[in-house]
């Protein structure tokens, strides 16, 4: 089941939550809403679900315009943050509810329910558990009752708003991954709101990076880390070293570093900055004749598996700059905390402050 958000807009009072929304959503994707608290993720997840009615705009599910369906007849399943299980029924009774409360017309048989629990239970991997209550379950068990539970149903859509939001980052990690697995064995359509940046880079085909009621750019998630189109999602989205500098007619400077930014040729003098991920950025022992870089002084040397993350303060303004080598790189160089070396932006992105709010 496909999605299409057309111009949705959502006031509360006359604070204005959703502003012009527009997004589609093809089926079978899993796509995460992610912007930081009070980006309007809750807000837009409500309005597909149906418990919210925007001011302005349509919501479709494949052809058909859903805005003024009722939530229950929208066939969409849910699981939120702290999605109370009802406490005095047993697992297998929470996952059958949804099937057991239909109008006798549609409900399936006794046994063609039973048969459905114990299918969700071995997909959720909580066989054997179906006689315990919630109280008995740990919160990573509870929320895959909840997400079976959601499933039982067949939903069209299942709309996610933090569902591993309360639960330790161990557990969290190992949901995430049997969410995704999940979701490409059932293919339905899902939509997912984090404010984690891991949590949706890791999962998600699509990210929609969301801030003060807007998208800001949506993409798949090496799409969004490696290109942000803003200084917002450089920023929200993982490590970025800024570098503050004039551009003048195509040539960007920063201290001693001079970088060709052709697409400012015309532009006057002015401010700029330049964004740029750890991982972009190269380290340079001796400079040849045609490079030039910023002279830096190596002040912390950390190795994570792999990677090596190498701070560094500018020699010249003492800012820090951070670089992310991969094991072999580092080993060749061989560096030591205390040197003195260049560091070189392989690639920089660059913002004029009056185009963008920094
Ligand atoms: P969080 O990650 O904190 O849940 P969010 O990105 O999901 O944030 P929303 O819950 O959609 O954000 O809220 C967007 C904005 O709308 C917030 O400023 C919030 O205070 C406001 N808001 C949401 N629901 C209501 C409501 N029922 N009445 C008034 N304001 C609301």
């Amino acid at each position: 089941m496909s999605i299409n958000i057309h111009n949705i807009s959502k006031s509360f009072g006359s604070f204005a939550a959703l502003n012009d929304i527009n997004l589609s959503i093809k089926t079978g994707e899993l796509v995460a809403l992610l912007g930081p608290s009070g980006s309007g993720k809750t807000s837009l997840l409500r309005i597909i679900a149906g418990l919210e009615e925007p001011n302005q705009g349509s919501i479709f599910f494949e052809e058909e315009n859903v805005t003024k369906v009722k939530t229950k007849e929208r066939n969409v399943g849910f699981v939120f943050q702290h999605y109370a299980l009802f406490s005095h029924m047993s697992v297998a009774d929470n996952i059958s509810y949804g099937l057991r409360v239909r109008s006798r017309k549609t409900r399936p048989s006794k046994q063609k329910i039973q048969e459905k629990v114990n299918e969700l239970l071995s997909l959720v991997k909580l066989e054997g558990l179906q006689d315990r209550y919630p109280a008995q379950l740990s919160g990573g068990q509870r929320q895959r009752v909840a997400l079976a539970r959601a499933l039982a149903v067949e939903p069209r859509v299942l709309l996610l708003d933090e569902p591993f939001g309360a639960l330790d980052a161990k557990v969290r990690k190992e949901l995430r991954r049997w969410l995704r697995r999940l979701h490409d064995e059932f293919q339905v359509t899902t939509v997912f709101v984090t404010h984690d940046q891991e949590e949706a880079l890791d999962v998600a085909d699509r990210v929609v990076v969301m801030s003060n009621g807007k998208i800001e750019q949506v993409g798949k998630p090496d799409e969004v880390y490696e290109q942000p189109n803003s200084p917002f999602v450089y920023d929200f989205l993982g490590n970025v070293n800024i570098f503050k500098g004039r551009i003048h007619k195509g040539i960007m400077n920063v201290g001693n570093f001079e970088l060709n930014t052709p697409e400012f040729t015309d532009k006057e003098e002015t401010e700029a900055f330049g964004y740029v991920r750890p991982h972009q950025m190269e380290i340079k022992r001796i400079l040849d004749n045609h490079s030039n870089a910023i002279e830096s002084e190596i002040s912390y040397i950390h190795a994570v598996g792999p990677i090596v993350f190498i701070e560094l303060n500018r020699v010249d303004t003492q800012e820090i700059v951070e670089v992310e080598l991969t094991k072999e790189q580092f080993d060749e160089l061989k560096l030591k905390e205390g040197e003195r070396v260049f560091v070189k932006p392989k690639d920089l992105k660059v913002f004029i402050p009056s185009e963008y709010t920094i």
